[in-house]
């Protein structure tokens, strides 16, 4: 069966022009537990490109918490939300990111992805459009494909183009998304005025924190509160600096009704294993205390050490985040630029097509608060050594 699927569309000719492109992917191998130093098939090296910003993901507290719910709640939930899946312990967790998101009601999905998809879909039809920044994720792209609505992509940060696309049209509902910090090249959104020109035009505002959860905010809560909006509808991941797995979405209480009802990717899917939520709740405790804050000063200190070393090598860049894009060009030339980095003890991902635009591959180098000065300065050295030397090995 298997054999005459390959045959007769010729699956391995397509393989091999991913090889031949250069966008062939493949899964290395992680074993032992997220932190600083990553085992990677067979390469001990330096984690450069964990969404583990604060050390959540191994954190004494959480995977204590994580356990103990385990023996608790089982290790499923069993059934969907609307079934028999909506635990206590995802309603305390949804409870707890109302409070701390200043919003009055939030929602935990299963999945960045699937809230993406669910946010955009519950809320616009052909009827409507919705203005997404060209560099916005996958999620939102195919939400946005899903919902059948008007599409109007804007060039990066481009708010003379929102302002246009909010001006010439007349929809049942204009909607404006984007990420707060953008997740392959770690700059930031001009939210403020995004804002100003929903409120202008009449339009809803949707953004996603996923990178900016946990770091950003003098809470965690993310670039809105640091900036002092809270925009219709936000949203963030689970998964990257809570460290545990899943997704929230806070807004008003109707949007989340609405959300309850029409959200096909809540709906139709198993809801999160109960303890899941007890330990992203524990995480976000954590994130949102005063241990949260000193872990947020000590990535932003790490930002600041590397910023210098890199914008040192790359003059004409301005390192300013946990994210930095290392710009490569070429597919292929990226992923042997990652392979040289591993070699020499550095872990850092290439990113290329379709993450990125063809010709816009990079390494993409994100800190932690654990990564240490030694850790900088090696990861510094490494850098210097394969992009800006070019050594191959
Ligand atoms: C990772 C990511 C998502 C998806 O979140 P998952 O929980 O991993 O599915 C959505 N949006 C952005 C910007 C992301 O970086």
């Amino acid at each position: 069966m298997i054999k005459e699927l390959s045959k007769n569309w010729d699956l391995s000719a397509e393989i091999r022009e991913l090889h031949d492109r250069g966008l062939y992917r493949s899964m290395p191998l992680v074993s032992g537990a997220p932190g600083r130093i990553i085992y990677l098939e067979d390469h001990i090296a330096l984690n450069f490109s964990s969404n583990n910003y604060l050390g959540m993901a191994g954190h004494p507290k959480v995977l204590e918490a994580f356990s103990n719910a385990v023996w608790t709640h089982g290790a499923g939930s069993t059934a969907s939300r609307l079934i028999a899946g909506n635990c206590a312990s995802h309603r305390e967790l949804e409870e707890f990111i109302a409070v701390w998101k200043g919003t009055e009601a939030a929602l935990v999905f299963g999945s960045g992805y699937q809230a993406n998809i669910g946010i955009i879909t519950s809320l616009t039809n052909a009827n409507d459009l919705v203005i997404s920044d060209e560099l916005n994720h996958a999620s939102i792209i195919d939400g946005c494909r899903l919902s059948r609505a008007n599409i109007s992509v804007y060039p990066h940060l481009d708010l003379d183009a929102v302002e246009d696309a909010l001006k010439n049209s007349a929809p049942r509902r204009k909607m404006v998304i984007t990420e707060s910090v953008f997740s392959m090249d770690g700059d930031h959104a001009p939210l403020t005025e995004l804002s100003d020109l929903c409120r202008h035009y009449g339009a809803a505002m949707v953004v996603d924190e996923a990178h900016a959860t946990g770091v950003y905010g003098l809470k965690g809560e993310g670039l809105c509160a640091e900036r002092g909006i809270i925009p219709d509808v936000q949203m963030g991941t689970l998964g990257k600096a809570v460290g545990v797995s899943g997704a929230y979405v806070a807004g008003s209480r109707s949007f989340i009704e609405l959300l309850v009802n029409r959200a096909r990717s809540f709906i139709f899917t198993t809801a999160p294993p109960p303890a899941v939520s007890v330990a992203a709740l524990r995480a976000l405790e954590i994130i949102a205390s005063e241990e949260g804050a000193k872990r947020r000063l000590r990535l932003q200190m790490n930002v600041e050490i590397m910023g210098g070393m890199i914008n040192e090598m790359f003059p004409q860049r301005n390192f300013a985040c946990h994210i930095n894009p290392i710009p490569i060009g070429r597919s292929d030339l990226t992923m042997i630029a990652s392979k040289a980095c591993l070699k020499q003890g550095l872990f850092v991902q290439g990113i290329r097509f379709p993450s990125v635009k063809e010709g816009a591959g990079r390494l993409r180098l994100t800190l932690m608060s654990d990564h240490t000065l030694d850790d900088l300065k090696n990861a510094s050295q490494v850098i210097k050594s394969v992009v800006v030397h070019g050594a191959r090995g």
